[in-house]
């Protein structure tokens, strides 16, 4: 799902991948600024780090990030900051990236946390 920048953007989206899924709202902020607000929930396999057997991992979180097209040099207070290289906000993009963050987590599944 691609989303433009626009000044006046106000929109719900949601995308899935398998049986991850990010659904929420990106609206205009400030000059060439877009905020995301939205919730990551469903399930995805990970390797267990102990025994290398997959299983599911929960998801359940809320991600919230300022979305700014172009590089940008400064920081924001209250968001995260992720720089999108075009006008366009790919947003199943963004859901693989949040995806990849819990999978560069350490993952124990349930045996091996006894
Ligand atoms: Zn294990």
């Amino acid at each position: 799902m691609n989303i433009a920048f626009r000044r006046n953007l106000d929109q719900e989206f949601e995308v899935t991948s398998d049986k991850a899924a990010l659904k929420g709202r990106v609206s205009a902020y400030k000059q060439g600024f877009i905020l995301m607000k939205a919730q990551l929930s469903g399930s995805f396999k990970v390797p267990c780090d102990l025994c290398a057997e997959p299983f599911d991992i929960i998801l359940d979180e809320k991600v919230e990030l300022l979305l700014h097209e172009g590089a940008y040099s400064g920081a924001d207070d209250k968001y995260d900051i992720v720089e999108i290289d075009s006008s366009i906000i790919d947003m199943d993009e963004i859901l693989h990236s949040e995806i990849e963050l819990i999978k560069n987590d350490y993952h124990r599944c349930d045996n091996c946390k006894k």
